[in-house]
């Protein structure tokens, strides 16, 4: 488990088993703010990358105060996004803007609330995954697993102790 606090590292890394399929990256935080240097790497990371033929999709999964919208508020810092990433207790989806040449919609979609696929498949969720200018962050996706794209992006959190978080991110 490499410590996130070497952000170089992980970042080489993440450029480099970004080819293959199956990996699992593991990572340690320490800190909230550790969570969002996390999240803010990856955002960066994803822009430089190509858009592809659909929308970049990301299941987030895990403890409840696992971190993962704590991980979405500097993911959307490293997005460029400049309003708060906020816990939306009463609204499932929200949408950013972002300013970039490859992609230009943000979505925080939070399935805590939900009962089933359906009420996510009614926000037009199979038309914003189909559209390759979007990015789409989703907490609790296992609870939608059975609308997730096959090629979706996963990140696991784990609670190990009241400041520690393991995260760890996998493709397919
Ligand atoms: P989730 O969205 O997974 O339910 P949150 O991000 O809303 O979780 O909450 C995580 C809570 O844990 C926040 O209050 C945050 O300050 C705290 N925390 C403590 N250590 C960490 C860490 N290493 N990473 C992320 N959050 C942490
Ligand atoms: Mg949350």
């Amino acid at each position: 488990m490499s410590p996130v606090r070497n952000s170089k590292n992980f970042k080489t890394r993440l450029v480099r088993k970004k080819i293959s399929n199956g990996v699992r990256l593991k990572y340690l935080t320490i800190s909230p703010s550790q969570t969002k240097k996390l999240g803010e790497i990856l955002a960066r990371e994803i822009l430089k990358t190509r858009s592809g033929k659909t929308a970049f999709v990301i299941g987030l999964e895990g403890d409840l105060g696992g971190g993962k919208t704590t991980f979405l508020q500097g993911f959307a810092k490293g997005l460029g996004i400049k309003e708060k990433i906020l816990s939306p207790t009463f609204i499932i989806m929200r949408k950013f803007s972002i300013f970039n040449s490859q992609f230009s919609n943000f979505f925080h979609v939070d399935c805590y609330r939900i009962k089933k696929p359906k009420e996510i498949l009614n926000l037009g969720f199979k038309e914003i995954i189909s559209e390759p200018k979007n990015i789409i962050a989703i907490e609790w996706a296992d609870k939608i697993q059975k609308i997730m794209p096959k090629d979706a992006f996963w990140i696991k959190f784990e609670f190990i102790n009241k400041n520690k978080r393991k995260i760890s991110i996998k493709w397919r």
